[in-house]
């Protein structure tokens, strides 16, 4: 990202309502205050040709439901391009698609800026995957109705990590799958409510004993919750940073199973 330009998301749906609320609250919504980041959404439908705007129609070969219509995706598409700076990648969000990650929301928050693209119905002409976008990215292994949730999430993960939009840049190194585990648990005041006590080692202001905890805390509740990524860590002493996998990989093919 150019110093001092606001990183610029660019998001095709039919239903524009649903990314403009989102973006409006929290984290994101003072970044779009702070003219960090830019949310551009562009409507489908404003590139149907006919007199009813259909942007849907039945599937060749037959099958449930309609299917979302290649030209007017095309169309808004070729205007967006237009207008996002050079460089900047077009992803389809599919529930076909490469598995979403923290090392791919880096990478892309290194880019330039980040064209989204919202499927509905049954999914979108398959043209659009093969010859329009760069990449298609599912956000998990389940099927939503439409590709808005997933293009705000897509959103939401890139956004905090642009310059300035999370506070406080030290939270972000030790979250969750920065280093392959998930992060430590978190306490904050009272020291104890209902007979539940916060473990005494973070009162003791002792910083490397904190430390050792913490790393033992995440280990202990990656193992737990998460095996698949417990299995993919280095052995215990040579344990180093994790290389990012390449963008539009998710980090190992037995995540996926
Ligand atoms: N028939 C399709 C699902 C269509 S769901 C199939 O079986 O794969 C409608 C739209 O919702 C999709 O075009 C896509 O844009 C979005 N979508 C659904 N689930 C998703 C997921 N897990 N990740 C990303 N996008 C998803």
């Amino acid at each position: 990202m150019a110093e001092g330009r606001p990183y610029v998301f660019h998001v095709l749906t039919l239903f524009p309502q649903m990314i403009r609320q989102a973006v409006g609250h929290s984290v994101l919504g003072r970044a779009v205050e702070a003219g960090l980041i830019e949310v551009r959404v562009h409507d489908i439908r404003d590139h149907t040709s006919d007199r009813h705007r259909t942007a849907d129609d039945e599937p060749y070969g037959g099958g449930p439901g309609m299917v979302m219509k290649v030209e007017p995706v095309a169309g808004c598409l070729a205007r967006v391009r237009a207008e996002a700076a050079p460089g900047t990648r077009a992803l389809l969000m599919s529930a076909s698609g490469v598995l979403f990650h923290q090392a791919m929301a880096r990478s892309l928050a290194a880019e330039p800026g980040l064209i989204l693209v919202c499927g509905h119905y049954e999914g979108v002409d398959e043209r659009v995957a093969l010859h329009y976008v760069d990449g298609e990215v599912s956000i998990g292994d389940y099927v939503l109705s439409g590709g808005e949730v997933p293009a705000l999430v897509v959103v939401d993960a890139v956004a905090r990590l642009i310059p300035g939009v999370v506070g406080n840049r030290d939270s972000l190194a030790e979250e969750s799958h920065e280093e392959g585990l998930v992060e430590y648990p978190q306490f904050t005041r009272p020291a104890e409510f209902e007979g539940h006590r916060v473990p005494e080692v973070l009162l003791s202001g002792n910083h490397a004993e904190v430390r050792r905890f913490r790393r033992e805390q995440a280990l202990d509740k990656t193992r737990r919750n998460r095996p698949d990524l417990a299995a993919r860590l280095p052995p215990e002493p040579a344990r180093g940073r994790p290389r990012p996998p390449r963008l539009g990989r998710p980090p190992d093919p037995e995540e996926t199973r």
